[in-house]
């Protein structure tokens, strides 16, 4: 994997997080997105090299909301940038990793990604992401 892409932050509001998250980065959120497979709200800052990815849920059954239910707000994710997702997600079940779904989906921010189960991680979701490229 080649770098950390992104940290997901699991929040109540977006709105009211966006300006907690504007005022400790001193930087302006650059993109918001609905991601409709997730049934989440998005929100999208530059750290330098790095982003902060800050998730609200749009129905009871998104991944988020049940998230906010067990645990609360907090870190919900920790995203690899790969150049391979297909190659990547092979290599992980060939050492015995669960991927949380067979095949990569549609994420935000223009990428493809898969899960890892967090059973499998110390307890941490593990996303791979890859951007998607237009040609
Ligand atoms: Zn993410």
């Amino acid at each position: 994997m080649n770098k950390i892409e992104h940290i997901g932050i699991a929040v109540k509001n977006l709105s009211n997080s966006i300006d907690i998250y504007q005022r400790v980065l001193n930087a302006d959120c650059y993109k918001t997105e609905r991601v409709a497979s997730e049934n989440v709200n998005t929100a999208f800052f530059r750290t330098g090299e790095n982003k902060i990815e800050l998730l609200e849920a749009t129905s009871p059954d998104s991944p988020i909301a049940k998230f906010l239910e067990k645990k609360g707000e907090g870190i919900h994710h920790v995203a690899f940038l790969v150049d391979d997702i297909l190659e990547e997600m092979e290599r992980l079940r060939n050492e015995g990793f669960v991927l949380l779904n067979e095949s990569p989906k549609k994420g935000a921010d223009n990428k493809m990604v898969c899960f890892i189960h967090p059973k499998e991680t110390n307890g941490v979701l593990i996303e791979l992401c890859q951007e998607i490229k237009w040609r």
